[in-house]
């Protein structure tokens, strides 16, 4: 019988339209523990995982799942307190001074009971990874899928069509139960299938804009982005940059 690993989430008191009800840090296994994303640099937060975790030493590996520092900030002060190394993705920039691993896609990594799938998913940013947890099959998902409403993808480190094949990858892992970076967790195969379906359709709706001469991203967040809340203008603008790049290479990638 597998045993499955325990999976304990915190989530970070740093709520806003961006984060959502704020940044969730993971907390996994028993023994030998893996943190994903241990959040902003907020000593409160910082020091309930302290709290979770009990013995420093049985930390012994910090991931991130990308470099925004809504996820990374703390990671220093952590890793200070625990002795543990830091790992990411290969061309994510931390401090050389930081003990760090370079992880690149595919990589496995183990805990007590269970394994960890580092999957490179770049969209959200260029170096952006996904944790596969294979025992279970349950995917964090960092912030290329969150728990609620749809990810930024800002140029030129987001891009629309490594978020798509991203997601299109995701869709055929196939996997059980989304553990995301802000928002609650739930049903993954069924969130992929929602933002293929919403990308799909804002595609279109900026398509359309296009052909009436409406070519400014300003502009055509007016009209695709219905009582969007005015703090999201700014990622709003660069979503739809993401979809102009994209029709200005004449990259086609929607299945
Ligand atoms: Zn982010």
């Amino acid at each position: 019988m597998i045993s499955l690993p325990s999976i304990k989430t915190l989530t970070a008191p740093n709520p806003s339209p961006m984060t959502l009800s704020g940044t969730n840090t993971y907390i996994l296994g028993e023994k030998d523990l893996i943190i994903i994303d241990p959040g902003p640099l907020i000593e409160s937060h910082l020091k309930k995982i302290l709290e979770i975790i009990q013995e420093k030493e049985k930390v012994k590996l910090i991931l991130l799942t990308h470099h925004h520092l809504d996820h990374s900030e703390g990671a220093e002060w952590l890793s200070e307190k625990t002795e543990a190394p830091v790992g990411a993705y290969k061309n994510l920039k931390l401090n050389p001074n930081l003990e760090w691993v370079k992880l690149g896609d595919q990589d496995l990594l183990k805990g007590d009971s269970f394994t960890l799938q580092v999957l490179h998913t770049p969209g959200h940013t260029s170096d952006h990874i996904c944790l596969f947890l294979t025992e279970t099959q349950a995917l964090f998902s960092g912030d290329l899928i969150l728990g609620e409403g749809s990810t930024t993808l800002n140029p030129p480190d987001g891009n629309l069509k490594d978020y798509m094949e991203s997601l299109y990858f995701l869709k055929d892992l196939n996997p059980e139960v989304l553990f995301p970076g802000h928002g609650p967790s739930g049903n993954a195969g069924k969130r992929i299938q929602e933002l293929i379906q919403h990308r799909k359709q804002r595609h279109q709706e900026i398509l359309d804009c296009l052909q009436k001469g409406i070519t400014e991203p300003e502009e055509i967040v007016q009209i695709v982005y219905k009582n969007l809340n005015p703090s999201l203008l700014g990622p709003a603008v660069g979503n739809v940059k993401a979809h102009l790049d994209t029709i200005q290479h004449g990259e086609k990638f929607f299945k």
